[in-house]
């Protein structure tokens, strides 16, 4: 199917499933299926995508066995499914059965590093626990005995068996095993170090090794330069005899690939617009937040506290800012600890007579946080600079205030509960854990979000979550600040009284641009 602006494309060997799609084709399937639910916008789902590739190219004839799928939960159109999927952070891996009759049906699996390997393992460990309902074209894994081997060319109409002696936790013949499910005229089974009578009568003294079996009653060791996977499946899959069976590789995308291009959008980089700043808080409070059906806890603190900041500071359109103040005195008034995401939703969409059709708008557009393709930038990009607005506001306001911490307690609490980028949430809270304590004015609190986003900054830059044509710059650069830039011995130093005065004028009002005609 289609995935506007998502990381993958029909040439990968992954099924790209959508909304119309997700449900249909890996619920009551006769495959089991693995599917990464990712958010286009998350860098670590960026960082991640080459890994999930590889490994759906290294897989690929372990279809129908097993799918991949993807589904890119930040396309608008997919977030309803990946609500009921119960996704919440990105990237998620499940594992769906076959025949899993729900999307509760699906199990986390959590993918160590980028190690194509592992989640290989981890994909035959899964097929494992198939009881009644194993794929029908997934042939036996587990390992071979003596019984099954002595008659097995009078039970399988193959001429080859090939079995592959190995130690309990070696996954080699397993992998084999799959990699040959599409292939006619030959099994593979493996037999364990610990199987006495089968490794004394083939003679095995090394693990792993391999052996053809010949359904005339002869056997020769597989002869390869290295006993390992990729040696052992050339080699079969060339043997005389051997062809490829009916199981048609996994192709065929069942819809067109619609392409939602939207137009480049000149901004000024001095400059802040409203409407990125008024499509974070939609996606915040209408995608993120809504990701949980009950808000228990730590998530109902962190959203009072979040909409409460904004209620006092977002500098928005009046009917905007009416909106955000109401949306606060309901919170503030629900005493019970858990809020059903579907009564914050009335209240976020309650129209009022003669008001404008929606507050926030169900489109998202970006302008100064535009990306040169869809899945730079964006979301993460307009929630720092949300963010910073508030920390500047928060000074200009000090009357209204709590506090230093006020508004960086409310980022951090948004951040941790509810930013669907999880490895970017805990990053940020290691940060935050480390020094936000030690902010003692508003002033500093400007600052200190400044010096933290520098740091991510820093980290990220040169890595490919980089927009090439917004590299990630130590801000502010000299062209937009000369002042805050100075160098003592030689070494280049923040003059951060000039870089605080910037930062003030930056995110103010005033900077806002209001009105974005296309
Ligand atoms: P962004 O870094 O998003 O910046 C947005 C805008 O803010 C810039 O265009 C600029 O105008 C302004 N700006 C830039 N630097 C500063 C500064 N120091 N102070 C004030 N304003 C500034 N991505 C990852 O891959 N890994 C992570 O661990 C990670 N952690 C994140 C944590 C948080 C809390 C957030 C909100 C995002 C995180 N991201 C992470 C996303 C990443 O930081 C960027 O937001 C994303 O890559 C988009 O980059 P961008 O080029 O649009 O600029």
């Amino acid at each position: 199917g289609a995935q506007p602006g998502g990381l993958y494309s029909p040439g990968d060997a992954l099924v790209l499933l959508q909304v119309d799609t997700l449900e249909r084709r890996v619920l009551n399937s006769s495959s089991a299926w693995l599917v990464e639910f990712y958010a286009s916008w998350c860098g670590h789902c960026v960082h991640f995508a080459p890994t999930w590739r590889a490994l759906a190219a290294d897989i690929q004839e372990w279809s129908p066995a097993v799918n991949l799928g993807v589904v890119n939960c930040a396309d608008i159109a997919n977030q309803k499914a990946c609500k009921k999927f119960g996704i919440t952070g990105f990237p998620t891996l499940k594992f769906f059965k076959a025949f899993s009759k729900s999307p509760e049906d699906g199990t986390k699996i959590f993918h160590p590093g980028d190690s194509i390997q592992n989640l290989r393992q981890s994909i035959i460990t899964n097929l494992e626990m198939h009881k009644e309902t194993w794929p029908p074209a997934c042939p036996p894994l587990e390992p071979a005995s003596v019984e099954e081997i002595r008659g097995f060319f009078q039970t399988n109409n193959v001429m080859y068996l090939a079995l592959i002696f190995e130690a309990n936790d070696s996954f080699v013949g397993r992998e084999v095993t799959l990699d040959m499910l599409q292939y006619e005229n030959v099994a593979v089974r493996r037999v364990l170090s610990s199987e006495e009578e089968l490794v004394k009568k083939y003679g095995v003294t090394a693990f792993p090794s391999g052996f053809l079996l010949i359904n005339n009653g002869t056997f020769s060791r597989i002869p390869v330069k290295m006993e390992a996977r990729s040696f052992y499946t050339y080699f079969l899959r060339r043997l005389p005899g051997v062809t490829r069976g009916p199981y048609a590789p996994t192709s065929a995308p069942d819809t067109p690939i619609k392409s939602t291009l939207t137009p480049r959008r000149p901004a000024d980089r001095s400059k802040v617009y409203m409407a990125d700043l008024e499509s974070a808080l939609h996606y915040a409070l209408r995608v993120e937040v809504a990701r949980f059906s009950v808000l228990t806890g730590e998530r109902v603190r962190a959203l009072k506290d979040f909409v409460t900041v904004l209620a006092k500071y977002f500098p928005g359109r009046p009917f905007v800012q009416n909106f955000l103040r109401s949306v606060d005195r309901w919170l503030r008034n629900m005493r019970e600890s858990r809020i059903p995401y579907s009564a914050l939703e009335r209240v976020l969409t309650n129209r009022k007579e003669g008001q404008a059709p929606e507050v926030l708008s169900n489109n998202m557009t970006w302008v100064g946080c535009q990306g040169s393709k869809p899945h730079f930038r964006g979301y993460p990009c307009s929630l720092w600079t949300l963010f910073h607005l508030l920390t500047v506001q928060a000074t200009r306001y000090r009357r209204l205030g709590t506090g230093p911490l006020e508004v960086l307690g409310a980022m951090r609490g948004y951040v941790w509960s509810f930013f669907g980028c999880r490895e970017c949430a805990q990053h940020f809270e290691g940060m935050a854990a480390e020094s936000m304590d030690k902010v003692r004015s508003v002033d500093k609190a400007v600052l200190w979000l400044w010096s933290r986003h520098n740091r991510v900054n820093a980290r990220l830059a040169g890595t490919e979550t980089e927009d090439p044509e917004f590299p990630k710059l130590q801000w502010p650069p000299p062209d937009l600040c000369p002042l805050c830039h100075g160098v003592v011995n030689r070494r280049h130093v923040w003059d951060e009284a000039a870089v605080l005065r910037f930062l003030k004028a930056h995110f103010s009002p005033a900077n806002i641009i209001l009105d974005y005609t296309e």
